[in-house]
């Protein structure tokens, strides 16, 4: 788990675009790219959208309820994928399962309830 915001994600925009149209033949990618590298390592999250024509690679969004904000904990599920909670959705899911084992506290498995 890591903590992630909006700035992480522009800061690692220009090197997953490398890494996607590193061999694309279709040179308006390849010049992105190099004005996203021109950014430095730091780059302003909004220029970085400019370059490329929309928010997607600098998007911070939950995956769980679909918005974009500023902070996310990132879940490596798999190794290769990963999914960004919000804190509001990591409160709400905390809030069902303190209220679940008021309510039913039978019903919980031994292992969780230390
Ligand atoms: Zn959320």
């Amino acid at each position: 788990m890591k903590v992630i915001t909006r700035q992480m994600r522009a800061n690692e925009a220009a090197a997953k675009w490398q890494m996607v149209w590193e061999r694309s033949l279709m040179t308006p990618m390849q010049q992105w790219g190099k004005k996203l590298l021109a950014l430095g390592p730091n780059p302003d999250p909004d220029k970085v959208d400019e370059i490329i024509g929309n928010g997607n690679w600098t998007a911070n969004t939950c995956h769980v309820c679909r918005r974009n904000v500023e902070l996310t904990i990132e879940f490596d599920v798999n190794h290769n994928i990963r999914y960004r909670v919000c804190t509001a959705c990591i409160v709400r899911a905390r809030r069902m399962l303190a209220d679940f084992g008021k309510k039913a506290p039978e019903a919980i498995p031994q292992e969780n309830q230390k």
